[in-house]
């Protein structure tokens, strides 16, 4: 099956009983037990499983062509499961432009269970090679990145990684399995936060681990889900399936406009750069062309003048809206140094555009009158 197919039937068969084609939200917590006390069905009790839950990591188990999915409350909780299913004194191979979230998280959170952190730059293999010691337990990938979009090799990394006898993550959120496959790459496990693309609305927090085999590491991650219970709600579950049924055409749509807009912007005498290996110019594009089917809906650009410049750029904006996150359907615009830690070596002038849904000409538009109009087309 194609996944446009896939994104629309997994995870779900029309009810036996109803005939009902939506699926049903199953708020309870528990269920019942029949009079010689076995279990009518396959749930004991939410926290351990759902029937929504179930329906979306089949979902995502088709999507990312795995051997199983676990859904956790988010995405941070998903990765946090990873790091509790490492032992004490692992070390954590992770790029320097890592989501700062899962860094902040390997750093401080972790350190104090005895996880070591190396940051390394993950364009550079040999640096990658010479990182990955004995010590290495897990390599953490992530591509395109925040907030350079920058592309790395995952074939290439998964093998280092596993010669290491490490595991390998691949944070997928900004591709999601539209664009790039991480398993069928190498990686054991594909991360995301439903909360961004698959959710797609702005309207649901949650993440997910999908992995390629159900071996003992991935034993501890279903430990950690069900034991530790960072699980998504029935309704959170529903909601992101919701959203995964138009999961491929909206990725499409919103990788075409940000093709536009990245043309837009780099014929603008007003930008500095842009990031988008969608143009042929970026130094990722070669590699995004063999990796990924589509370059995605994220970019980034640096305004002439820095940050004062960027900055009155976007409280122009009408249609963009000043906002964090990605992945709706609005295009949301972020002046990323103003959130990142003050030691960020994000350049003062970059503006990271998530582009939605809206018409590409509305879009251009928009950031014409915000630049000042010059090199408009
Ligand atoms: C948002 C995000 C996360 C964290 O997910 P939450 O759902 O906010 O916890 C992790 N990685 C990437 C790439 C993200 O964009």
């Amino acid at each position: 099956m194609r996944i446009e197919t896939t994104a629309v039937h997994a995870g779900h068969v029309p009810d036996p009983v109803t005939g009902a084609v939506t699926p049903a939200i199953h708020l309870s917590t528990t269920f019942e037990r029949d009079e010689a006390n076995a279990l009518r069905g396959a749930y004991l009790y939410t926290r351990n499983d759902n029937p929504n839950r179930r329906a979306l990591e089949e979902c995502l188990t088709a999507l990312e062509g795995g051997a199983d999915a676990a859904c956790f409350a988010s995405g941070s909780a998903a990765a946090m499961a990873v790091c509790q299913a490492l032992e004490p004194g692992a070390r954590v191979l992770a790029p320097a432009d890592a989501y700062y979230g899962t860094i902040k998280l390997v750093r401080d959170v972790f350190a104090r269970w005895g996880l070591r952190l190396t940051l390394v730059d993950m364009c550079d293999l040999d640096a990658v090679r010479a990182a990955a010691g004995p010590d290495t337990r897990l390599v953490w990938i992530e591509t395109p990145s925040n907030p350079l979009v920058r592309v790395v090799d995952i074939a290439a990394l998964a093998s280092i990684g596993r010669d290491a006898g490490a595991q390998v993550v691949v944070d997928n959120t900004w591709a999601t399995p539209v664009l790039q496959r991480p398993l069928e790459l190498g990686a054991h496990l594909a991360l995301h936060s439903t909360t961004k693309y698959l959710g797609g609305h702005s309207d649901v927090l949650g993440g997910a681990l999908v992995t390629g085999e159900a071996d003992a590491f991935w034993e501890r991650v279903r430990g950690v889900q069900s034991t530790g219970g960072a699980v998504p709600s029935p309704f959170d579950c529903w909601l992101t399936v919701r959203g995964i049924r138009t999961l491929p055409w909206r990725v499409r749509a919103q990788t075409e406009n940000a093709g536009r807009v990245a043309q837009f912007l780099h014929a603008h005498p007003a930008v500095e750069v842009v990031h988008y290996p969608g143009l042929a110019s970026d130094p990722g594009h070669t590699l995004a062309q063999r990796q990924m089917r589509g370059a995605g809906g994220m970019l980034s650009f640096e305004v002439r003048g820095g940050r004062d410049a960027a900055l009155a750029a976007i409280g122009r904006l009408r249609i963009i809206t000043r906002a964090t996150s990605l992945g709706g359907t609005e295009s949301l615009v972020e002046h990323r140094a103003s959130v990142e830690p003050p030691e960020s070596r994000t350049p003062p002038g970059l503006l990271r555009l998530s582009v939605g849904l809206e018409h590409p000409d509305d879009l251009v538009e928009d950031l014409s009158q915000a630049l000042g109009g010059a090199g408009s087309r």
